[in-house]
């Protein structure tokens, strides 16, 4: 797994600004075809607690 930097700390798997989780799934958020990032998003968070 690479290292994925990712700012959501609110969710389960992030530790320091960093992803811990062993894979993550990431989407289109709503689109057919992404054609910039804020179109795309990541299915494998979860909230804390
Ligand atoms: S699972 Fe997704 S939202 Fe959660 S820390 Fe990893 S990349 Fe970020």
């Amino acid at each position: 797994m690479p290292q994925i930097k990712c700012n959501v700390t609110e969710c389960h798997y992030n530790q320091d600004v960093m992803c811990h989780a062993s894979m993550i799934q990431v989407d289109r958020n709503g689109v057919s075809k992404a054609s910039m990032s804020p179109q795309t998003k990541c299915e494998t968070f979860k909230p804390k607690g």
